[in-house]
């Protein structure tokens, strides 16, 4: 079948365009060897090897909504919808186990098709799971059917809408935009979105809000939430659309309901976003602070002094040391090795990267004020080459993560946040929690931090750990991980996420995020809105 709307080229086991790579030096191997022991290579099937549990057939009443082109049900496009981004699905992906798929996946062309396939579900009892990017690392799009026997995959492909109102400064944007194509379609008139997660290059529009992400900008743009204006949802009983106005006081905020629900509630189908003039000028710098404490510091110091640039992020002391490792004299960049070593008498310290972008002189004015906070609490400049390394480089972790699950690495990260107050205490605790759970399972590990998306009160710790493999046992000893660094965060107060969303991994955290009355509120509105439950199971609110 020749597809109309063919998806962009990407690896099926891993991240990214299959044409790219990004290795890691013999330097950088050396020190995982050193440091985490000898890991045993993970081996990778063919997609052929791969084997699916077969497909159901599915009602015509369902199918026979979208074009005959649209309804897809081979090997490849089930597999491709079966599994998102996190180490877990990886490890599956390679391995070829997977113990669900959707049973097709359906492409409609408009909001109307999307409103008449989730009509048509709840009559048939077919479960649904909406389908953007599918770069969720929370299990968002398991194709896990809850009470169901059948499932589908609504892949939003289609709906790539771009309409600018330059008067206001708006765009309504289709949820199957992906981060570039949205990105291209506003610069070519001159505007930009300033959403750029890391995972940018596949992740979508209606992603972005149904799981409220941040993007690397997010202090000088603000998270995707942050920027959404208007919202149309349609849902198995109806459409949810919110007025296009900057503001309303009519109660409560349906469209604050809509972000973040992650499918469970419907399918996002029209997004309003405020834009802004592409930059002018773009200045990115590395700093360096003392340590990791003292850099946090200086970032609330920055943020409390309304002096944060657009882009503000601090690695701890074990992330500035192995980022710069895994760089060797490639990769995160030469300039940034070489920066960093002149300034080892300075006993390691950690790297902060900064940056600014908008009208020149506004870049000039911010980037002078910030760099007075940033000096007077103990930080020294690396310079501009190092900042424009990491701009390069922005992208490729998800790449390099390829490569070390190859060489036999476990690698997963999570993230939550917390107020300026507690946050040092959330740090610790999460990092003894992952190091003590890594030795558990006698792959003593790796922990790295960073710290970003700052706010006036509070911030968000991003962390990753790299450990040995346990041949076999990948999932189980990822689990134990992930339980106790969960288990850290809840202890600490920290919230379960602060963009990744829920999907099923966060599910059994949500009573402690939200309390049980918050849980009964979230129910009853699924209930109220999904009557058969056929949206996304198993997602945000635990089975
Ligand atoms: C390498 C990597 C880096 C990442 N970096 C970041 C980051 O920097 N910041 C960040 O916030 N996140 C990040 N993520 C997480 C992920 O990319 C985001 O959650 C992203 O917003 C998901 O977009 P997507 O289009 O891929 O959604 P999908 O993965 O397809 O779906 C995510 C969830 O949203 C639902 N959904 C998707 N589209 C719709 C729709 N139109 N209507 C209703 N529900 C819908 C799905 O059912 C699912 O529950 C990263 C992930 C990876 C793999």
């Amino acid at each position: 079948m020749a597809e109309a709307h063919p998806p962009p080229d990407s690896k099926w086991w891993g991240w990214g365009d299959p044409s790219r790579r990004v290795e890691l030096s013999e330097t950088a191997r050396a020190m995982l060897r050193d440091q985490l022991g000898a890991a045993q290579p993970a081996e990778r099937v063919g997609l052929d090897q791969v084997t699916l549990p077969q497909a159901r057939p599915l009602p015509a009443a369902v199918t026979g909504i979208v074009d005959e082109d649209c309804v897809q049900i081979d090997h490849e496009q089930r597999l491709r919808r079966a599994a998102g981004k996190s180490y877990p699905d990886l490890v599956r992906l390679r391995a070829g186990r997977l113990e669900a798929a959707p049973d097709a996946v359906l492409l409609p062309a408009d909001a109307a098709q999307v409103t008449a396939l989730l009509a048509a579900c709840t009559r048939e009892g077919v479960a649904v799971v909406p389908f953007g990017g599918g770069t969720s690392v929370v299990g968002g799009v398991d194709p896990y059917a809850g009470p169901h026997e059948r499932l589908i995959s609504i892949d939003l492909r289609r709906l790539r809408r771009v309409e600018i109102d330059p008067v206001s400064l708006v765009a309504r944007l289709g949820p199957g935009l992906r981060g570039p194509e949205a990105e291209a379609a506003l610069a070519a008139r001159g505007y930009t979105l300033g959403h750029f997660p890391q995972s940018f290059e596949y992740a979508t529009v209606g992603g972005f809000a149904a799981t409220r992400s941040a993007g690397q900008a997010s202090s000088g743009y603000g998270r995707f939430d942050d920027l959404v204006t208007s919202l149309t949802m349609e849902t198995p009983v109806g459409r949810l659309a919110t007025l296009d106005t900057p503001h309303t006081a009519a109660g409560p905020s349906l469209r604050q309901l809509a972000l973040g629900s992650e499918g469970v509630l419907g399918v996002i189908t029209d997004v309003g976003v405020r834009i802004r003039p592409a930059p002018e000028a773009r200045r990115y710098e590395a700093w360096i602070s003392p340590d990791f404490a003292s850099g946090s510091e200086l970032v609330r110091s920055l943020a409390q002094a309304d002096a944060l640039p657009d882009i503000t992020r601090i690695s701890d002391e074990a992330e500035t040391r192995v980022s710069l490792a895994l760089a060797g004299t490639s990769g995160v960049k030469k300039a940034l090795f070489e920066a960093y070593l002149r300034l080892r008498g300075r006993h390691g310290g950690c790297l902060v990267v900064c940056g600014w972008e908008g009208e020149r002189d506004s870049v000039e004015r911010r980037r002078a004020l910030s760099a007075r906070v940033l000096r007077k609490g103990g930080g020294a400049v690396l310079g501009e080459a190092p900042g424009r390394s990491w701009e390069r480089g922005r992208f490729d972790a998800p790449y390099l993560r390829d490569e070390l699950i190859d060489l036999g690495y476990m690698v997963e990260t999570l993230e939550t946040s917390h107020t300026w107050s507690r946050l040092g205490d959330l740090y610790a605790g999460v990092e003894r929690a992952l190091e003590a759970a890594l030795r558990g399972q006698r792959t003593p590990g790796i922990v790295l931090c960073h710290l970003s998306h700052a706010y006036r009160d509070g911030a968000s710790l991003y962390f990753t750990w790299i450990a040995a493999r346990r041949p076999g046992a990948e999932i189980e000893q990822w689990q134990a991980v992930k339980q106790a660094a969960s288990e850290a965060i809840v202890a600490a107060g920290g919230t379960i996420t602060h963009h990744h969303a829920v999907g099923r991994d966060h599910a059994p955290y949500m009573a402690a995020e939200v309390g049980e009355t918050g849980l009964e509120a979230l129910r009853a509105l699924k209930h109220r809105l999904d009557p058969a439950a056929v949206m996304n199971p198993g997602k945000l609110l635990p089975d």
